[in-house]
């Protein structure tokens, strides 16, 4: 009898899961989430609309309410929306609708579905490594882009790990000089301000990702959604799930949006929060920390990058683990409550000291 093992490719057999290791009871600072937790009053509206139907019937396929809702937040046409189960998903969907049997150039380090998903899809990730200081050199990037088979470009603004933006200009520049599909990935849009939005019109290959797991502090309804011209929005279409976002996760949303000025001034209070965490680092020995505009701060440690997350560990503190070939010796941090905040930066600093 053939083994399971050979009917699967072998790009499939290679491929590492994405692993999120799992540790109750901690400060939880690993994921990039919201640690606030969700107002209760918005919360009491999201639970007034839910009725028995809402359990019994399919939900809206179209996702019509939330999606106008989302055009009056971005400003985007409710036709140029696509909703999914977490940006995972549309991640997904953008490589099986676009980058099956090419390559896709992905501007690392960066966040690592997106070399998987392409993987799953029977696609080839292609690394393009960022500068030093983890810009993205447009030049290098309109080389790799115009290359045989490359069908798509993935930049991620503000960077997931780096914290770092890519100015609008240097994205339009490799939008000009490439017709592959460029997936702009701002889910942490909201702690930063800036978006390329005002692009969709000009180019039609542009798409534009955002959550509602970060900002919105909904990473356990996932949530995501796509910003894209008429063409890659009708492609899209053709790959989805129907029903990928549940009847429960819409309505939440939709009431979120209307409570805007309520997350935008916990953002706010994010940011300040992480420009006083980025502040309190740099004084710590041995470590060098990025600046960031998102909710996170990534760092260097000249102790071993392992010793530091276990040494945190041991003291109650969660964070990500990112030692690899193009982060080494680097964590990363989420920017949590100020309460949070200062019990992890006491805690690193212990474990500098003592090991
Ligand atoms: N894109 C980036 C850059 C992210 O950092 C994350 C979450 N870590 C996602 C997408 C996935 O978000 P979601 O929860 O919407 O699937």
């Amino acid at each position: 009898m053939r083994s399971i093992n050979e009917l699967v490719r072998s790009e499939l057999l290679d491929l590492q899961p994405y692993h999120v290791p799992v540790y109750p009871g901690m400060i939880k600072l690993d994921a990039n989430e919201n640690n606030y937790d969700f107002p209760e009053q918005v919360l009491e509206e999201v639970l007034s609309t839910i009725g028995g139907q809402t359990f019994g019937r399919y939900p809206d396929p179209s996702a019509l309410q939330l999606r106008e809702s989302l055009s009056r937040y971005t400003g985007v046409d409710r036709n140029r929306i696509t909703v999914g189960n977490g940006s995972d998903e549309l991640i997904l969907d953008l490589m099986l609708a676009f980058a099956a049997g090419g390559k896709v150039v992905i501007c690392t380090p960066t966040f690592t579905m997106y070399e998987i998903h392409a993987v799953i899809a029977g696609a080839e990730p292609v690394a393009l490594p960022r500068k030093a200081d983890f810009s993205v050199d447009p030049d290098a990037v309109i080389e790799a882009a115009t290359r045989p088979g490359v069908k798509m470009v993935v930049l991620c603004s503000p960077n997931n790990p780096t914290g770092n933006t890519t100015p609008l200009e240097v994205t339009e520049k490799i939008l000009k000089h490439t017709r592959a599909v460029v997936v702009l990935d701002e889910a942490y849009y909201e702690f930063c301000g800036e978006t390329a939005v005002s692009l969709l019109d000009k180019y039609p290959q542009l798409v534009l990702l955002r959550t509602f797991s970060k900002a919105f502090g909904l990473a356990g309804l996932r949530l995501g959604y796509m910003l894209a011209g008429p063409e890659v929005t009708g492609i899209i279409q053709r790959v989805q799930q129907p029903f990928n976002v549940n009847a429960f996760t819409q309505q939440a949303a939709i009431r979120v949006l209307e409570w805007q000025p309520l997350f935008e001034r916990r953002v706010r209070q994010i940011c300040r929060s992480r420009d006083e965490l980025f502040a309190a680092m740099r004084y710590l020995p041995g470590l060098t920390v990025y600046p960031s505009r998102a909710n996170f701060l990534l760092f260097r440690t000249e102790m071993r990058a392992q010793q530091v997350f276990s040494g945190l560990l041991q003291r109650g503190v969660l964070v990500r683990l990112l030692d690899r070939p193009d982060l080494p010796s680097c964590l990363r941090v989420s920017v949590g409550r100020p309460e949070e905040n200062l019990i992890f930066c006491n805690r690193l600093a212990d474990v500098l000291r003592t090991g």
